[in-house]
């Protein structure tokens, strides 16, 4: 049977179930009727004259979604546009993905948003749901027209990229966003602390010379922005959260009953600021890689819920510009194709967590966080889902990146779980080249 030639109604066997947190150790099926799941389980279904796909053993699993990632369009099309980074997210097992709003111009109104869909729409290839600015142009000044932009579809407000440095702005938007029931979510880094650093201020900046970030301007922020989310009742998304004091203040928070979330990435789950000793601009991003107490903390938040969901952070620069010296190369990494992959390799297989958790926080976990669709296969939902063999090693080849950008730093590197296939809406959006 033809993977790319998919009828309307077929069903997938001999896959092992993933929902719920859980890996079923038995064999089970999807049944697919008109972009929808007709039937899901484990064991045997047989449908009478319904197309069947085998498939070879693979986990079956709701396609991911990664609430963080930056399409550079419009404006910095050479980096990624809406249809590459769509690309990259299929084939990185994504049928869902949130973006940030630092285009150029940056995605600050109604008439952007409604750009973005249609752009995504057009490519086909995920399901794109844009956040909006919180402050005009991104400057930190005034405040966006949030109504008109949650009216067009938008799913968040955030500046990420720079930081709200202005609490009172940041109090507005965690109230109006209460009152519209979506997520600010905060790029935390006082810049006043942060100044001209480069990687984490410890004592590998130290060595190497370079100019460091402190843990403080991460950890002063998200104090802050829980406070508001205390007094505004509003709810705090914190992206890529990476310092152990950060973790602790999230989790005294939620524990108060403070309306607050968090995301962490890939790399600050698994690299430390020590292979910035490279000098490869692969390894500066924002918040930088920090110390391994703080790549602990993050695992440990991950393990017990502090720490609400995966996201890539996925943020394309050209190899121009990335090839640039440590100090003046750009910030970020691309991260939807290897998430999957460096999740199992640093968690599963290192025994910090089990499959069927990490598939949860890439899922239904992150789906929470901007209340979109998707995360779950059940009879009815759209057919968004993917095949992975977790077991499966193979290494991240340049030329093989779907994404415009090559700026990662496992390029070379050997990882175990591959994504097989990847479907939204019953669509096949990505098929691995030996998979058949
Ligand atoms: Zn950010």
């Amino acid at each position: 049977m033809d993977w790319k030639s998919i009828p309307q109604e077929y069903l997938v066997t001999n896959v092992k179930l993933c929902l719920g947190g859980k890996l079923s150790a038995k064999t089970g099926y999807l049944h697919v009727k008109d972009g929808k799941v007709k039937a899901i389980g484990d064991g045997e279904l047989s449908v009478e004259n319904v197309p069947t796909f085998d498939g070879n053993g693979a986990v079956l699993s709701p396609g991911f979604i990664d609430v963080h990632v930056h399409f550079r369009e419009p404006g910095r099309e050479e980096k990624e546009s809406i249809h590459t980074g769509s690309r990259a997210a299929a084939a990185g097992g994504f049928t869902s993905v949130v973006t940030m709003p630092n285009t150029l111009p940056p995605v600050d109104s109604a008439p952007m948003i409604t750009y973005q869909f249609d752009r995504a729409r057009e490519s086909g290839l995920c399901r794109v749901f844009p956040t909006g600015a919180i402050s005009k142009n991104q400057d930190g000044e005034s405040l966006t027209e949030f109504g008109d932009m949650v009216a067009a579809g938008a799913v968040g407000f955030t500046d990420d990229g720079t930081p709200v440095m202005n609490g009172s702005l940041m109090k507005y938007a965690l109230q109006y966003s209460k009152m519209l029931g979506i997520p600010v979510t905060c790029h935390a880094e006082d810049t006043s602390l942060a100044g001209s650093g480069v990687m984490h201020a410890g004592s590998w900046s130290a060595k190497l010379g370079l100019p460091g970030i402190p843990r403080v301007a991460e950890d002063s922020m998200i104090y802050r922005d829980c406070e508001l989310a205390r007094a505004t009742g509003g709810h705090l998304h914190v992206a890529h959260i990476s310092t152990k004091g950060a973790v602790d203040t999230v989790r005294r928070a939620k524990a108060d009953g403070i309306n607050v979330t968090a995301e962490a990435t890939p790399h600050h789950f698994t690299l430390n600021h020590s292979h910035c000793q490279t000098f490869s601009p692969m390894f500066k991003m924002n918040p930088p890689l920090r110390e391994e107490p703080d790549v602990e903390a993050v695992i440990a938040g991950l393990c017990d819920g502090t720490i609400d969901c995966i996201a890539t952070d996925h943020a394309p620069h050209t190899v121009m510009e990335k090839e640039l010296m440590f100090d003046q190369a750009p910030f970020g990494i691309i991260g939807l194709e290897t998430a999957l992959a460096v999740g199992i390799t640093s968690l599963v297989k290192a025994g910090k967590l089990d499959l069927g958790k990490l598939v949860y926080l890439m899922t239904e976990a992150a789906a929470k966080i901007y209340n979109l669709p998707g995360g779950k296969l059940e009879e009815g939902t759209d057919a968004d889902f993917v095949l992975f063999d977790p077991e499966q090693q193979w290494t991240v080849l340049v030329d093989e990146v779907q994404s415009r950008s090559r700026n990662s730093p496992w390029l070379g590197e050997k990882l175990t779980g591959r994504v097989k296939a990847t479907f939204m809406g019953g669509r096949n959006t990505w098929l691995d080249k030996d998979f058949s």
